[in-house]
């Protein structure tokens, strides 16, 4: 999965402890070119929800530049890996989900491949 350098910085500038931080990443393929930082309307350290409308309207918005939906972002007070909340949502949301350790922004990879977790190479871009 290509990510672009800068979504990582903006990450490293906006996320805190405080809350799970989230952003959709839209592009083509393998390849996340725009993102959009979402709301995380649950206000909490250890998951996040979305509004269901915004999430909508940003991939209204980016299929009218012709980009599809490739990853969800979101941060971890710990390691990046999906939690079990996260695997669930993974099964209805079948893009690569990316994992950011808040503090380090170490990121992580995964997707849900007939109901195996799999690991996914980030190449920063
Ligand atoms: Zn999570």
């Amino acid at each position: 999965m290509r990510v672009p350098r800068r979504f990582v910085e903006e990450a490293r500038e906006r996320c805190s402890p405080r809350e799970e931080c989230a952003a959709l990443l839209f592009g083509a393929g393998d390849s996340a070119s725009r993102w959009a930082w979402m709301e995380n309307v649950a206000k909490s350290p250890v998951e996040f929800k979305l509004d269901p409308e915004r999430v909508y309207g940003a991939i209204v918005d980016a299929e009218r530049l012709g980009l599809e939906l490739v990853a969800i972002f979101h941060t971890h007070l710990g390691a990046p890996v999906p939690s079990p909340l996260d695997l669930k949502y993974m099964r209805m949301w079948p893009v690569v989900w990316i994992i950011g350790r808040v503090g380090t922004m170490e990121l992580k990879a995964w997707r849900l491949e007939r109901g195996v977790l799999r690991e996914v190479d980030i190449y920063l871009s």
